[in-house]
């Protein structure tokens, strides 16, 4: 195991704080995969599955198992670990600026990329095309100077994962069921990794409209191979995943190392870890659109009562939650219009008028625009 220190922009006089990565196994020898956890730092239970993934990582290369490279990244996010005001922990957005931590990542352009290796495509070399286009990345990323803190962040992060093959964001929801985001042209490769992790949920769109980490990937290598079109065949499959470990308080040993154990097995079938692949169980539920999903929201202000479970099947005309008015006695019952799962909720009971309350998958598209919340 490899230890490497990217030191982040200094914000202030006598501060200093950088990211950690560890990488497992040799990049030469096979795929790359590229993992990160709790990008939003109050997402504790990925940071603590990555810890699991590192002891299973290091024992597999001891025992000289890893055929590619594994990259992993346990702390995404150092400055929003830090952020505590009045005693609540604020990892989503950076308290300075208000920007997500998560949202708007500055990628290069496909066309900025292909201009500077034009001259050197192959017409027959895939692997030869790709390895171009991802050192061209890789250049213009270290081209870029951070101005501060918060870009010096999402600049290493981006440039530790511009070479994989695959890139696994590891976060968690408020309360929520086992989910995943992706994009439909990565789903067949991450369906085992779905049924490995048991996701009650997959959520699927090409461009959320919120240009998370996970996504910017995607629709990189997605136009890359539009412009390139035939002629110029490339071999980088752009396999993206934002992997939802549920909710925020769902931090123990045996969830971490379940998650973990379905990580490796998904390596092993990929053939990054050498090893007999177990049989994935059958998918929990279809993957369904982005779209499709029902964002529920509260109609008045009051006292919120769940009626139901969080991963729940729900049917549509099924009550969601109550809001309970203990001035006027008014109960208002809130249902959902869909037939799919009810994969995340909020965590705190009471409520403002228009507060976004839980999502329910759904097979239809409703919804269109920016498909991601804030
Ligand atoms: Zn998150």
């Amino acid at each position: 195991m490899q230890t490497k220190c990217h030191p982040l922009v200094s914000t202030t006089l006598g501060t200093s704080r950088e990211l950690v990565s560890f990488h497992f196994g040799d990049a030469r020898k096979g795929e790359t995969i590229y993992l990160q956890a709790s990008l939003h730092a109050d997402e504790t239970p990925a940071m603590l599955t990555a810890w699991s993934l590192k002891q299973r990582l290091a024992a597999l290369e001891a025992e000289g198992r890893v055929r590619g490279e594994v990259v992993l990244v346990p702390v995404a996010n150092p400055i929003g670990l830090s952020q505590h005001v009045l005693g609540q922990f604020l990892g989503r957005f950076e308290a300075n600026s208000g920007h997500n931590f998560n949202r708007n990542f500055p990628m290069p352009s496909a066309a900025a990329l292909i201009e500077r290796v034009s001259a050197r495509f192959s017409s027959d070399d895939a692997a030869h095309n790709a390895r171009l286009l991802r050192g061209a990345l890789v250049d213009l990323l270290g081209e870029t100077r951070a101005k501060n803190e918060f870009e010096s962040l999402r600049l290493a992060l981006l440039t530790l994962a511009s070479g994989a093959d695959v890139v696994l964001d590891l976060h968690c929801s408020l309360e929520a069921t086992m989910h995943i985001y992706t994009s439909p042209a990565s789903w067949p490769a991450i369906e085992p990794l779905a049924r490995y992790l048991g996701a009650n949920g997959v959520l699927l769109a090409t461009d959320s409209g919120g240009q998370s980490f996970d996504e910017v990937h995607t629709l990189l290598w997605n136009e890359v191979r539009e412009r390139l079109g035939e002629k110029t065949p490339l071999g980088a499959p752009n396999v993206a995943a934002t992997i939802e470990h549920r909710g925020q308080r769902d931090v123990d040993y045996d969830t971490a190392s379940h998650d973990a154990d379905a990580i490796v097995d998904y390596l092993i079938a990929r053939g990054v870890i050498e090893g007999q692949a177990k049989d994935a169980p059958p998918l929990a539920q279809p993957a369904t659109p982005l779209a499709g999903s029902q964002q529920l929201t509260a109609p008045v202000s009051g006292i919120v009562v769940y009626r139901a479970k969080v991963g729940a099947r729900l049917k549509a005309g099924e009550p969601v939650f109550d809001i309970v008015d203990p001035i006027s006695d008014a109960v208002t019952t809130v249902k959902t219009t869909n037939d799919g799962v009810f994969y995340m909720r909020r965590a705190i009971r009471f409520v403002y008028a228009g507060a976004p309350m839980g999502r329910v998958t759904g097979e239809k598209a409703i919804r269109s625009g920016v498909l991601i919340g804030a």
